[in-house]
Formats: C-alpha cells, structure tokens, sequence
C-alpha cells in the first residue's frame, strides 16, 4: 500500500537553512521515493497566526513555492499547493477543535514560547495552530511528515486527535510519525537556540550570497582560543561542519580544536564555502524558475486542484461520521 506524506513551511519571508535542512531536504527523499504519494504546501494560514505584513504575505507565498521547485521538490511527483487555497483544512480544523481542550492547547511550549514573544497576539489563531496543522497532515491521511525536531509537539498532538477521532466517531486517521533528516535541529548563529526566521542574526537565508554567508558565520561567537567545552557558537560551528564538510576534515577540525591548535577563522571559512557551494545550485535554478512565473502560477493552481480531491473525500468521511452530511 503506498503511504502519504504531509509537509510544508509557513508563508513568512524566505527559507532558511533550518528550513532547507530539517524540512525541505525529507520531503525531497520521501518525493522520490516511489512508496510516497507526497503533499506539500505553503502554510500561508499559519503564518497569520504571528503579526504578518499582507503584502509580504502575498509574495511569500508564491517565493515558497518557487523555493520548493528550485530546491528540488517536482510538481510531476509531489502536490504542491497553497494551504489556504484548499478550504477543507479550516473545516477539518474546526471539526477537530470540538475534541481537544483549551488546557492542552495552552499547555504547549510552542505557543508558551509565541506568547512571550509576541505578548499583544495571543490569538485565538495562535492557540489553534495544532489543530490546523493536526488538519493539513489527516486531511491527506498523511502517516509521515518531514519537518524538523520542533514539530514534534504538534505531531503528538496530531497523534492525539486522530485517536481520539477514530474512538469516538469511528474514522480511521493513521497516527502520523516525524520523517528526520541529519539536519533535525539546526542551531542559531548567534549560539543560543535554533535558528529561526524571526530571530534577527540566526539564520542564513537560501539565497544569500557568498559574502554575506561568509560575513554571518564570521560573527558567530567564539572562544579566543580553542580546546574548551564545546558549547554556544563553537557548538553551532561544529554541528554546521558535521553535515557540511566530509567526515576526514571535520575530524581534522575537531582534532585542532581539541589540541588547541584551531583558528576559528579557518574552520569558519571553510564552512562558509561549503555551505555556499551547497546553495550555488539552488540559487541559479531559483533564478531561472522565477523568470518564468506563468510556470509558477500554472503549478499553484494544478496543486490545489490535485489537494482537494483527496481532501473532499475526507471531510465527506468525517462529516457522515460525526452527523453533519
Ligand atoms: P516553519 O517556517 O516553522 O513552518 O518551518 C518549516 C520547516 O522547517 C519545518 O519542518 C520546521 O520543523 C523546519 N525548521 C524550522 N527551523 C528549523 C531549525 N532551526 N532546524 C531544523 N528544522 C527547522
């Protein structure tokens, strides 16, 4: 039987490489491996649940989609859709809101951690942030989903609500498991943390170039000399060096450091020119994909269409089950 696989990333700005590493990177392996039928989409609803610019929103949505295909992923194997082009999530969600308490919601550390960074936006939206993303995932009755470590709190909760849904309405959701990549927790540049696009000097953007690639790790902090514990911005490096550079010379690195032989400039130079050599085929793709935008818009509009085949019949199953047909 083939599986399907639900992912996506929230419509606000352009990807990072936690995005590109703990995200984008499994739901390329899963696209094309010909046991996934994958779903993949432009979370352009969560991304309303945190202050948004309508006109920044408008343009990230088609910018993601145009990540999505420069990074790899294929229209011809993979669905790619604009969540909010398919209605049937925010019905699903407010179908799934009547079997999950106010408490567990409030209880999570991701909106815990929202609130307090964003204290005047506690939204009704914010707090109902897992039980759309619990939709987008069993609207497709997606088992796997390729997204980074800090998901796994919705995931639980997306686990939790296709129980609950299959015991007392009879539905038959499969509980859904996180695909990991090597890049499941990408660390801040800034030494604390992940990186994350709304932590100003954390991230290093997909379409960056050589010189600001280099000049961001450059401000990573480190010790002045080499051989402590590996903590902070040192941490950061390394973890950068372990999925960038081959296995020999991140050793070799290691080694230096821990005979106090490193010089941090080397080792953040080296990285800087991995990583963009990583990016350089992403970066020129991009550029010919979004020359030609009659392409773009052609896929956003198939992908809806191809999504909400699949997510009608699934809401006409929930709604039989729960009296509403
Ligand atoms: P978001 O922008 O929050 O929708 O995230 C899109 C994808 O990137 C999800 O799969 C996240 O889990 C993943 N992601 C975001 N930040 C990181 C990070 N620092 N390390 C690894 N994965 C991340």
């Amino acid at each position: 039987m083939s599986h399907r696989v639900l992912s996506g990333c929230r419509a606000t700005g352009r990807l990072h490489l936690g995005n590109y590493l703990g995200g984008v990177k499994g739901m390329i392996e899963l696209q094309n491996n010909p046991n996934y039928e994958t779903f993949y989409m432009v979370a352009d609803a969560h991304a309303i649940t945190t202050p948004f610019s309508v006109n920044e929103l408008r343009q990230d949505r088609r910018e993601i989609i145009i990540d999505y295909l420069a990074a790899g992923l294929d229209p011809k194997k993979s669905t790619l859709f604009i969540q909010s082009q398919v209605s049937e999530h925010f019905e699903l969600s407010f179908y799934f809101s009547s079997i999950e308490t106010i408490a567990r919601m409030m209880h999570l550390p991701t909106y815990k951690d929202k609130v307090k960074q964003y204290p005047k936006n506690n939204t009704m939206a914010l707090l109902n942030y897992p039980i759309l993303m619990a939709a987008d995932i069993l609207l497709y009755k997606a088992d796997l989903v390729p997204v980074g470590i800090d998901q796994e709190p919705h995931l639980e909760v997306a686990r939790e609500i296709a129980r609950k849904m299959n015991q007392i309405y009879g539905t038959k959701f499969p509980e859904p498991k996180r695909f990991a990549t090597k890049g499941e927790y990408i660390p801040s540049l800034t030494g604390e943390g992940k990186m994350s696009k709304s932590i100003e000097g954390s991230y290093i953007n997909l379409t960056d170039s050589f010189d600001e690639i280099r000049k961001k790790i450059r401000a990573v902090p480190t010790a002045t000399v080499s051989g402590g514990p590996i903590t902070g911005g040192i941490k950061t490096l390394f973890i950068f060096a372990e999925i960038f550079l081959p296995p020999n010379l991140y050793q070799e690195f290691k080694e230096k450091y821990h005979n106090q032989s490193l010089k941090f400039v080397a080792l953040k130079d080296t990285l800087s020119e991995a990583i963009y050599q990583e990016l350089k085929p992403f970066q020129e793709k991009r550029k010919q994909i979004a020359a030609n935008l009659n392409y773009v818009e052609k896929i956003i509009k198939e992908g809806a269409e191809k999504a909400k085949i699949v997510a009608q019949k699934t809401l006409k199953e929930v709604k039989e089950k729960m009296g509403l047909n």
